[in-house]
């Protein structure tokens, strides 16, 4: 192989320091012993500032005895140590200098340390090789973002943000088979704004959206965080309250009720009251299937309606000796 003469060394000189990715090479006291043009223009810091000081002298805010331990194993085991932006968003705080694609003010960054051996076959210097990853970075957390907000859209109502009815219902078939399986108390409260119609109506499907946005508002604040709030339909709603009997069920209804009585509304300019009607089933052993549950809940909502609206029926379910029968 031919020698390498000064001509060669001063090509690969220029190449190291024109390289699309910061190079630094340390000696084992940790001072620099070369720093290419990308850490020059990414740092502001130029080469002879830099030439032969400490680099944590220099830079104070690098994670100093995470990076000395890295060096430390890549020397030791002779082996290179990676670090992804994953880990470690960066390690020299550059700003990010693609400010299209960025959504963060800082450049990401994937490091590689290679320990650098001597002309004696000893091992004291190490390279740092600094890659640029802030592109890959802010896309994937952009799809990452997206994702989590469709996956979110999916399980939420637009207008409420509560539950939608698809994801309440998976969520009520879980509360059943953890109370069938446990015969745990759990009671099933669906609710339904008494002549809704006249709202809308009367003062526009605006303020009628306003009138569904304060009962979710209501039903999302007046439960235990245990309790599970969903929009079952148009202006209904279903709730279920784990570890709830019917006693304490009706009552809680009743306040509910009560409050949205005394409530008023107000909406683009007009003040209005509205009432709802309540149905609640206790789980019992006579309730076979989650979907009798709230078929149960449902009569006694229709009960509440034909009892004249604006109040809270119970289910009365058959007694266990009626069942056997
Ligand atoms: P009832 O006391 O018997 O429940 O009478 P109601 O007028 O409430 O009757 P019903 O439940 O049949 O009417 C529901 C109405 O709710 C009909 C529909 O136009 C309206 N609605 C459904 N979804 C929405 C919505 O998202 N926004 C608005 N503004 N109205 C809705
Ligand atoms: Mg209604
Ligand atoms: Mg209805």
């Amino acid at each position: 192989m031919k020698k390498l003469d000064m001509h060669d060394i001063h090509f690969l000189v220029d190449m190291l320091g024109s390289v699309d990715m910061g190079l630094v090479i340390l000696d084992s006291d940790f001072r620099v012993q070369l720093w290419n043009g990308f850490m020059e223009n990414h740092s502001g810091i130029t080469w002879n500032t830099v030439r032969d000081n400490n680099l944590f002298e220099l830079f104070p805010d690098l994670p100093q005895k995470w990076l000395t331990q890295k060096i430390d194993t890549a020397i030791t085991l002779n082996t290179r140590a990676f670090t992804s932006w994953r880990l470690r968003p960066y390690l020299f705080r550059f700003a990010n200098s693609r400010p299209i694609t960025g959504t963060t003010s800082y450049m990401y960054q994937n490091v590689t340390i290679t320990p650098l051996s001597e002309y004696d076959g000893s091992r004291n210097r190490v390279c740092l090789m600094i890659y640029d990853v802030t592109d890959v970075a802010s896309s994937r957390l952009a799809l990452e973002a997206a994702n989590q907000q469709l996956a979110q859209l999916s399980v939420t109502d637009n207008l409420t943000g509560l539950l939608n009815r698809g994801a309440w219902e998976i969520k009520l078939n879980e509360e059943f088979a953890r109370c069938k399986r446990y015969t745990k108390h759990s009671s099933l409260l669906m609710l339904d704004i008494d002549h809704f119609k006249r709202v809308n109506d009367q003062y526009g499907h605006p303020v009628g959206d306003d009138v569904i946005r304060h009962l979710a508002e209501l039903l999302r604040t007046c439960f235990r965080s245990t309790d599970f709030p969903g929009r079952y339909g148009g202006e209904e709603f279903a709730v279920v309250l784990p570890e709830t009997d019917a006693e304490a069920a009706r009552i809680i209804a009743e306040r509910l009720r009560q409050t949205i009585a005394d409530t008023v509304v107000e909406s683009h300019g007009h003040q209005l009251s509205y009432s709802v009607s309540i149905g609640i089933a206790c789980l019992d052993s006579s309730i076979a299937t989650a979907s009798q549950w709230i078929k149960t809940a449902d009569q006694a909502l229709y009960d509440a309606k034909n009892g004249g609206r604006n109040q809270v029926c119970v289910a009365t379910l058959p007694a266990p000796a009626d069942i056997a029968k």
